[in-house]
């Protein structure tokens, strides 16, 4: 069996991923009007962070996905504040972000390849 193309993968997303990757794009976007507004210095994107630093970054907010999901009314197995599906989508959403932002920042130095432009519409 031969495998699939990268065009053939990108063709199994379904709208709901896309809504999903909509919301991580929203979010990266939020982070560079943040950074542009001062309340942050840099962002993942940038090479004035180490490795360490970024990792803490993206730690932080893996940390807040950990406390939407122990205080989500569904299961609520922490009882500082309740979370809810909302809180718990948009921390998501940040997590990924700030990985998207970190990616950037490989891309940028020319370390990792990128995907072929058979995949990708802004190749
Ligand atoms: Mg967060």
């Amino acid at each position: 069996m031969t495998q699939p193309t990268k065009a053939e993968m990108a063709a199994r997303v379904t709208p709901r991923t896309e809504v999903a990757l909509f919301s991580v794009l929203l979010e990266r976007g939020r982070q560079e009007q943040r950074k542009a507004e001062g309340r942050f210095l840099f962002t993942c994107a940038d090479d004035g962070l180490s490795l360490a630093e970024k990792f803490t970054i993206l730690g932080e907010e893996v940390g807040e996905v950990a406390r939407e999901a122990l205080t989500n009314s569904r299961r609520r197995l922490a009882r500082d504040t309740e979370g809810t599906d909302e809180a718990l989508y948009k921390e998501l959403a940040q997590v990924a972000a700030v990985a998207v932002a970190w990616m950037e920042s490989l891309l940028e130095e020319g370390s990792c390849e990128r995907p072929a432009a058979e995949a990708t519409s802004h190749a």
